[in-house]
């Protein structure tokens, strides 16, 4: 059997290589490190954790990082694998030493008699006779793979830095206060009208709110992560110190749009909220990319009127990140539309995280080896932890304002039937979540092994 190549041993392409291999596919596992690092890497070593040591929650029940993990230990995951071998304490959260997960991660991937990994930065598009490549070069991929990809893509499809406005759960926003309608009802159907939701500000809470933006702490870029402000992106808190007014002239601006609670009154200002995703449970806030600390965006974004009990599917950020606008680029099997033989993984493609990207690497790894093997998998419904994350970068994403995303239960379609005898909290529906996604996912594994 011909190999598969994959590019970059990181979460995701680590996850890939050892899937395709444990089906009997062999594998080349290209890592450019130690003869080309990253700004972020410090050592050599295979699934490196550049930051944090975290896996986030390994609540499986009710949470849906927690969940991914449990998709993955069901799937043999050695990122997950090796991560459960090498925790350390954390409360619920899966905590690992990231040396001794990093070793064995690469000691495993050595030892497999089908993995060969070759030192050396993939300089460009692979060549010709590479017929099967997974991409899994994360946030950091190199410069000269970057410009080929881009070359294939166009200047739009791939981008550098991510300008990430905060999203909120739909089902928070309290609709006493707030309203749909599209600025000057534009759209030709009652959906497109009704595409935005707004929250409308008086004089004072506006100057409230500026006062609090300026005064938040905010994170600073690291050095290497360059002067990243493009016009078209700039964090909120640098437009209101540019002017009071900056803001409602820009994207809080309070013109062709009417309070249906309190028509006669004219909002000074009004924050508008944009679909996120086809289901329509998440929203984000328009123009409200940021840098300031997590627990100051949750207070001074709660000071909307209709946001005082927001829930935040994602906090804002700015940051250095490779990544592809993959709703419009890849086909639902993870492949590059305009060239089929590649298929990307991980960071890459717009999931955020190091869950997120092995839990992407496992699916490439497996698609790619089962369409080597001659049986192509269907890839997992949209219920399961990974399938949503799947559905989400690859078709239910608005591809005009995609940014990359942690998995949710937002990204999940909406549970079929009411809950049963008296349950219906919050805690109440992602556990119906988890429960429908792992009888789901175990049915597609299933299906795998009988087929
Ligand atoms: P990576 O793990 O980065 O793996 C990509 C690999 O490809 C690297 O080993 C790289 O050397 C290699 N490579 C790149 N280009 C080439 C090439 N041309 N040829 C050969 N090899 C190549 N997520 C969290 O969950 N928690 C965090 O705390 C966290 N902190 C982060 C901090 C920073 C600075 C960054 C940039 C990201 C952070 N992330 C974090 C986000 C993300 O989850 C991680 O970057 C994660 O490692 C992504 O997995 P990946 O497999 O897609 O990429």
């Amino acid at each position: 059997i011909a190999p598969i190549h994959v590019i970059g041993g990181g979460m995701a392409g680590s996850e890939a290589a050892w899937q395709a291999a444990s089906m009997g596919v062999p594998v080349v596992l290209h890592e450019m490190r130690p003869e080309r690092p990253t700004d972020a890497h410090q050592t050599d070593g295979l699934a490196e954790l550049v930051c944090s040591n975290s896996f986030r929650s390994d609540d499986h029940e009710t949470n849906a990082v927690g969940l991914l993990h449990w998709e993955m230990r069901q799937a043999g995951g050695l990122i997950i694998g090796a991560g459960d071998r090498n925790s350390l304490p954390a409360g619920g959260a899966l905590a690992v030493d990231r040396d001794a997960f990093s070793a064995e991660v690469t000691a495993t991937l050595e030892a497999h008699p089908l993995v060969t990994i070759e030192r050396g930065e993939v300089p460009g598009l692979p060549p010709a006779d590479w017929d099967s490549v997974i991409v899994a070069t994360g946030p950091l991929t190199s410069p000269a793979l970057a410009d080929a990809i881009r070359g294939l893509t166009g200047d739009d499809g791939l981008a550098f830095f991510d300008a990430i406005a905060p999203i909120v759960h739909a089902e928070s926003v309290d609709l006493s206060k707030a309203w749909f309608q599209s600025r000057y009802d534009k759209g030709e159907t009652e959906e497109e009208r009704t595409a935005y939701l707004n929250c409308p500000m008086s004089r004072e809470q506006y100057e409230a709110f500026i006062d609090a933006l300026l005064a938040a702490p905010k994170t600073e870029f690291k050095e290497w992560e360059g002067t990243p402000y493009f016009e078209g992106c700039l964090p909120i808190e640098v437009m209101a110190e540019r002017g009071r007014e900056t803001l409602r002239y820009g994207p809080l601006k309070p013109v062709g749009l009417t309070n249906p609670h309190d028509p006669t009154v004219k909002p000074h200002a009004i924050v508008q909220l944009r679909k996120e995703n086809a289901l329509g449970t998440l929203f984000n806030i328009v123009g409200f990319q940021t840098k300031m600390k997590y627990a100051a965006q949750t207070e001074v974004f709660r000071m909307i009127p209709g946001l005082e009990e927001a829930r935040f599917a994602r906090l804002g950020g700015i940051h250095r990140n490779t990544f592809l606008n993959s709703p419009r680029l890849l086909d639902g099997a993870m492949r590059l539309k305009a060239d089929p033989r590649l298929r990307f993984a991980g960071q890459v493609t717009g999931v955020e995280g190091y869950v997120e990207s092995a839990a992407m690497g496992l699916l490439a790894g497996r698609l790619a080896a089962a369409e080597r093997l001659g049986a192509p998998l269907v890839a997992p419904p949209p219920t399961t932890a990974i399938g949503a994350l799947l559905n989400h970068i690859t078709s239910g994403a608005e591809a005009s304002t995609f940014q990359p995303m942690n998995v949710n239960f937002g990204l999940f379609p909406p549970l079929e039937a009411p809950l049963k005898g008296g349950r219906r909290g919050k805690r109440d529906r992602a556990r119906a979540y988890a429960e429908r996604a792992k009888d789901h996912w175990l049915d597609w594994l299933g299906a795998r092994a009988a087929a």
